[in-house]
């Protein structure tokens, strides 16, 4: 089947309910609104995934334009499959022709910028992805089975054809441990693509399920006792030139000192950041203790239950290997986050430990969930925020935050997502998961 001209190709924004939106142009006219772009409205970002609108600081005044990247465009057709998917994402300018400061896009590119200007250093990333498929018969107790990955049928190999299609690294496929659950990862990739191809992969999976009359679920979890569907970013540092910097064979655990600081950053700034990774409601039923989330702002050893993690090495045959190999996983985050502003996160907040220069943290190698609070004191981690409610006020009140990512980006998170409280206020938590089942 080939493409008429008038068929239409959705432009694209990833927005603070962690929503791709956008509106759909005819691909005759993809050259010009690659230039002008569609038209935009600044309210567009208080739109929660529940219907309602938050409290809008713009109302109905002001215009925007998406411009799409054309490196992000989708245009596939794969009949074997079942997709047929044509969009592009962009960033949300003015009309003057600025960034707009709640385009989540423009977002990690400043945050990248400043990582780049300051200290002369860039970002590789891997996004690994948790869902539920509903194609897949639920029975507890087969993670990572065979058995289980023979009645996902065609569905993995069908979403390894698409991604691949649509120029993913691809890596691993899995029937996770949960009831239902998989999960995909890809290569790392310089942080805006990252970003980009985390975004593209979680509307692909969606579309291979939506093709074979299923669904793909990324909601934080799904039911109040099961297990959470992470989002786990592995990242590591580099400089400009491409020379890796996280591998010091001279420092504790081999982290480089200036990696170090910024994961002190990362740790230390996470109680205040930590609305924007895990920004719903059920977010806090899955970061809680022996879930292998995160509970904890602690630094891990192959810990997977520590919010930054230093990951094993394999296959490094040599020293360069090594070092290019050598990263950290960041596990406090879910789905219901733009994978933009995740990452610009993560990029603001190991700035400031760079900046301030912070000693790499001591890894802990305990359960932190088994101390008393002395102890837990002793160890210099905090237990996270056990609602949304509670670190949307530690991110309104972060002198940091709002520095980091703007007043005004700051004001409209915490009027969306208050809006979003309200909306599951009365609801058991069996519900709450539901409805953020039905929204990721
Ligand atoms: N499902 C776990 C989470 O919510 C992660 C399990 C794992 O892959 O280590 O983050
Ligand atoms: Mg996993």
């Amino acid at each position: 089947m080939t493409r008429r001209e008038t068929d239409l190709i959705m432009i694209c924004t990833s927005d603070v309910a962690g929503q791709m939106r956008g509106k759909a142009v005819p691909r005759r006219d993809w050259d010009s609104r690659k230039e002008k772009g569609i038209g935009w409205t600044p309210t567009n970002v208080l739109q929660t995934s529940f219907g309602p609108i938050a409290p809008s600081p713009w109302g109905a005044l002001g215009d925007l334009a998406i411009r799409p990247d054309p490196e992000t465009l989708i245009d596939l057709q794969m009949d074997d499959a079942g997709i047929d998917e044509s969009f592009a994402i962009g960033d949300v300018y003015t009309l003057e022709g600025d960034r707009w400061e709640c385009c989540l896009r423009g977002q990690l590119k400043s945050a990248i910028e400043r990582l780049e200007e300051n200290h002369g250093l860039r970002v590789n990333a891997a996004f690994e992805h948790e869902f539920h498929y509903s194609g897949f018969p639920e029975q507890d107790g087969l993670g990572y089975t065979l058995r289980s990955f023979r009645r996902l049928g065609d569905f993995p190999n069908a979403v390894m054809s698409v991604l691949d299609a649509a120029g993913l690294d691809i890596d691993t496929f899995m029937p996770e441990y949960g009831a239902g659950q998989c999960e995909v990862t890809i290569a790392p990739k310089p942080a805006l693509r990252a970003a980009d191809e985390a975004a593209i992969l979680r509307d692909l999976v969606r579309a291979t399920a939506h093709g074979r009359g299923q669904r793909a679920s990324f909601a934080p979890i799904i039911n109040p006792e099961g297990v959470g569907n992470g989002v786990h970013v592995h990242f590591s540092l580099e400089t400009l030139d491409g020379t890796p910097v996280c591998h010091d064979p001279d420092q504790p655990h081999d982290v480089a000192r200036q990696s170090g600081a910024f994961v002190a950053g990362i740790l230390e700034r996470l109680p205040e950041f930590l609305a924007i990774a895990a920004p719903s409601v059920p977010s806090y039923l899955r970061l809680t203790p022996h879930r292998w989330s995160a509970a904890f702002n602690n630094f891990g050893n192959k810990d997977r239950e520590s919010a930054v993690r230093i990951c094993p090495v394999f296959g490094a045959s040599d020293p360069e290997a090594l070092s290019r190999k050598f990263h950290f996983e960041f596990r406090a985050a879910d789905a219901a986050a733009s994978p933009y502003l995740l990452l610009a996160a993560l990029i603001n907040a190991g700035l400031d430990g760079l900046d301030r220069e912070l000693a790499t943290p001591t890894p802990t190698e305990t359960d932190l969930a088994a101390l008393d609070p002395a102890e837990l004191r002793a160890t210099g981690c905090k237990r996270l925020a056990g609602s949304l409610d509670e670190s949307l006020t530690a991110l309104t009140s972060s002198a940091w935050a709002k520095q980091a990512f703007g007043e005004t980006l700051v004001d409209v998170i915490d009027r969306h997502k208050r809006t979003e409280i309200d909306l599951m206020e009365g609801l058991s938590e069996e519900e709450v998961c539901a409805r953020y089942h039905a929204a990721y």
